[in-house]
């Protein structure tokens, strides 16, 4: 799969990705401590790294043959 194939089936799923319904209200700051104050919105994160370096990890290797 290339990477425009890969991204453009993250783009396709990115709205599954909202913790929650509704929206963030109030400053960067506060939106900011609420992101990293939620479980959801901190096992999210986490599974959007996870994902982010396997894919790198993935194409670095393929790369280096
Ligand atoms: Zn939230």
């Amino acid at each position: 799969m290339s990477n425009k194939y890969l991204v453009s089936f993250v783009a396709l799923f990115s709205s599954v990705a909202h913790a929650h319904p509704g929206e963030h209200h109030g400053g960067f700051f506060s939106v900011i401590g609420h992101l990293l104050s939620e479980p959801d919105h901190l096992i999210l994160a986490l599974l959007a790294v996870v994902i982010g370096a396997a894919g790198a990890l993935y194409f670095r290797k393929r790369n280096s043959r």
